[in-house]
């Protein structure tokens, strides 16, 4: 049997904070949304006193307060770079290893005896531990599907962190105790319409007909059936992560130049920004990472990820592009042949929600984000109606900014936008791994 495993850090962001700061651990720890809006990330600790997920932070101080809770504001360079170092790490005990949000990847296990798996699992599990300082939960099974389930259960249920879910008997037992709403690929909307046909739990939908599913949801929710009865049809570009949009691929051949991989990165950008636009979110940060390709033994390996935080969530194909570029250009190095390269927009934010808002004292916010709505819609309702050759067109354009806005600088706008993000960052720990000024002194 062929085997799955999905490896997910623990709370991430809060994770990434106790690693340079070990005295807060067993502490609550929160950290939060750009402009130090709302909670976007919490330790177990924390959501035992009681702060939701979003929590805005002017509703929530006070009992944070009471209850010793160590506030952050998001430190993107850092969990970019933690995210790296912890994919990095996976390398050294397969080299199939797919990278499905910041901090998620599933690894394929074919070709190990299953015996030893468990054990295998432990010991990465230990040595991510030691070499990152992220805690990580593994979740083992025949697909990705019931790997994902297999690792809710290793974080719920069990000690070491591991699970593995391949024991058949046990399975309708596991499947009947989850609602469909908890399976990956399985939104709200889609649980609604499951319910409606009596499907209520992963067992239903394991035995329900798959093509009474496919009518009801689409071919990947057939595909979901399919997955949950041990057969692996899914990959992980056809379900996107919650709170994330991935825009990700392999490349034909080899690339080398930096300039190839700023196009790809950037095209990948306009297809994840429209898919976000499409679901009328905002994103808060962006993620882009970098890697060889791990089957070439011979060739020199590497691979990287960065991550950027936005002054406001942003919708803004342009201020994407911009950011993915900046951090393509930064994990470039020459005399490597790049196999994969991805994007991800994370944190995202409903199109008129976000503490933010409230916080922004500028005058001009209201115009510049109108301005950008427009812009954007224009872009997608020419893109719908041409075809794809013309968002190419137009993200050349855009990421030019002084042929298409000369008067409003928006480059200074954005220097501007930079400083305000600054003041109201008065949480947020050092760069510890990507500043040197930042750099932890051991005192001897
Ligand atoms: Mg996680």
């Amino acid at each position: 049997m062929s085997l799955y495993a999905l490896v997910d850090c623990n709370n991430f962001y809060a994770s990434c904070e106790r690693v340079f700061a070990p005295s807060l651990i067993g502490r609550p720890v929160v950290v939060l949304s750009n402009n130090d809006g709302c909670v976007i990330a919490r330790s177990d600790e924390a959501k035992a006193v009681g702060v939701p997920m979003g929590a805005p932070l002017h509703e929530y101080e006070a009992l944070m307060k009471k209850n010793g809770v160590a506030i952050f504001s998001s430190n993107y360079a850092l969990y970019g770079d933690m995210s790296a170092r912890v994919m990095r790490s996976l390398n050294h005990f397969t080299p199939d290893v797919e990278i499905y949000s910041i901090d998620e990847a599933f690894l394929g296990l074919s070709g190990f005896d299953e015996a030893i798996l468990p054990d295998h699992m432990q010991r990465m599990r230990r040595a991510i531990r030691q070499w990152t300082g992220i805690p990580v939960s593994v979740g083992i099974a025949p697909t990705k599907t019931l790997a994902k389930l297999a690792n809710r259960i290793a974080k719920k249920y069990t000690s070491d962190g591991v699970y593995m879910m391949t024991d058949p008997d046990l399975m309708p037992r596991i499947l009947g105790d989850i609602e469909v709403e908890e399976i990956w690929g399985i939104s709200k909307r889609w649980g609604a319409r499951l319910r409606q046909l009596g499907i209520g739990t992963a067992l239903q939908l394991q035995r329900a007909s798959p093509r009474q599913v496919r009518q009801a949801l689409s071919v990947i929710g057939e595909r979901i059936v399919h997955e949950l009865n041990g057969h692996s049809c899914l990959t992980i570009e056809e379900v996107q992560p919650k709170q994330s949009i991935m825009s990700s691929r392999s490349f034909g051949k080899m690339v080398s130049d930096c300039t190839s991989l700023e196009e790809a990165v950037a095209s990948y950008t306009a297809r994840a920004a429209e898919k976000l636009r499409r679901q009328d979110s905002r994103a808060g940060g962006l993620y882009v990472f970098l890697r060889t390709n791990r089957f070439r033994k011979d060739d020199p390996q590497y691979s990287n990820a960065a991550m950027v935080g936005f002054d406001e969530a942003t919708s803004d194909t342009a201020t994407l592009i911009r950011a993915a570029v900046t951090c393509i250009r930064q994990l470039y190095r020459p005399g490597f042949r790049y196999h994969k390269t991805g994007v991800m927009l994370t944190d995202l934010t409903t199109r008129d929600g976000g503490q933010m808002s409230l916080l922004n004292t500028d005058p001009n916010r209201d115009e510049t984000r109108h301005a950008q709505d427009q812009r954007m819609a224009v872009l997608d309702h020419i893109n719908s109606k041409m075809g794809q050759g013309t968002l190419f067109h137009a993200t050349e354009g855009l990421t030019t900014p002084s042929k298409m806005n000369p008067e409003h600088g928006r480059f200074g706008r954005r220097i501007q936008g930079h400083d305000r993000w600054r003041m109201r960052a008065q949480f947020k720990s050092p760069a510890y791994t990507t500043r040197w000024s930042d750099l932890v002194l051991v005192k001897v």
